[in-house]
């Protein structure tokens, strides 16, 4: 039987891992505890994780640098059964793989690798596929979301990130806008001529932060035919003390997302190790197994569970990529 694909679309493993190996001062070089690991995904039965390449603001000079070391090191995880994943063609043979092996998807968070140079073409040979057109700071084509809540205005796509939009569109590269602020989102609305993604953001309506998600966006993503990646960060899923966030949460935010654009438009994006405090029942990917039946409870049916737990991230990558 061929399985339907689990895939969480955000995880800041990566970034652990590089600082974990980094001898100071790039890295801590002290171990780690991780959410995610392979068998972590296995047991919780996730086939393919977006891993995201970020650099921390004051390495940003070195972010070539540091992105390459990033790809070198997830290329390092195919030993320990990690496939990474360019094409629907491998994502295919994921889906009908016999064995525990683990897709990975390279994503860009931010783009500040991509300010002085005319790399976007060999990140995309090297692997990438999807990129967060901005971090939480401003860079050269884009303005992120701060937060606390300050900057809320600013200004949306610079000339050189209507450049970059419309060449990751010919590349075949997903457009990523979470902590995009909301004129970028608005730029990306108006010229996005392919869907794009909000890979780990969560329903402002349900939890008034500015890294969510307002009603309005929420509903260009699914005029968009793109997805919404429900964020476990605590903080972006209750108003209520973060500290008691549980996986109920992340449901309610699947509920309503689903209710007001529709099913076809929501799936998961941890944001596993970028994130401090996990929600309860949602302690590290072995637990992503937990969602299914809180679903079905809440009476999706199966093909709608499937849809939410990756078919709908799926649907949308092969429409994009070439
Ligand atoms: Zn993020």
């Amino acid at each position: 039987m061929i399985k339907d694909l689990v895939i969480d679309c955000h995880a800041d493993t990566l970034m652990r891992k590089y600082f974990e190996n980094m001898i100071p001062p790039l890295g801590s070089g002290k171990k780690l505890k991780f959410h995610v690991t392979k068998d972590f995904l296995n047991r919780g039965g996730v086939n393919i994780q977006v891993f995201a390449i970020f650099i921390p603001p004051k390495f940003e000079k070195l972010g070539v640098e540091i992105t390459l070391e990033m790809i070198s090191l997830a290329r390092g995880m195919e030993k320990e059964g990690f496939i990474l994943i360019k094409s629907q063609t491998d994502m295919k043979r994921i889906k009908e793989n016999k064995k525990d092996n683990v897709g990975m998807i390279l994503s860009l968070e931010g783009t500040v690798a991509l300010e002085r140079n005319q790399l976007l073409p060999i990140f995309h040979e090297l692997g990438v596929r999807n990129i967060g057109l901005s971090w939480s700071r401003k860079n050269l084509f884009c303005e992120g979301v701060m937060f606390p809540e300050r900057n809320i205005e600013g200004e949306g796509l610079s000339i050189h990130g209507k450049e970059l939009v419309e060449q990751m569109e010919t590349l075949g590269l997903m457009v990523d806008v979470s902590h995009l602020n909301e004129k970028g989102f608005s730029d990306v609305v108006k010229m996005a001529t392919k869907p794009f993604i909000a890979s780990h953001s969560n329903a402002y309506q349900l939890c008034q932060v500015i890294r969510n998600l307002k009603d309005d966006q929420l509903m260009q993503i699914a005029s968009a035919d793109g997805v919404v990646g429900i964020n476990f960060c605590t903080a972006f899923l209750t108003n209520k003390n973060a500290k008691h966030a549980s996986i109920n949460d992340v449901i309610q935010h699947i509920v309503y997302i689903a209710e007001l654009i529709g099913v076809e438009y929501v799936g998961l994006g941890s944001d596993f190790d970028g994130i401090v405090i996990t929600p309860k029942g949602l302690e590290n990917a072995s637990k992503m197994k937990n969602i299914p039946p809180l679903l079905e409870k809440e009476g999706f049916s199966r093909q709608d569970i499937a849809k939410i737990m990756g078919g709908n991230f799926q649907r949308v990558f092969n429409k994009v990529w070439k």
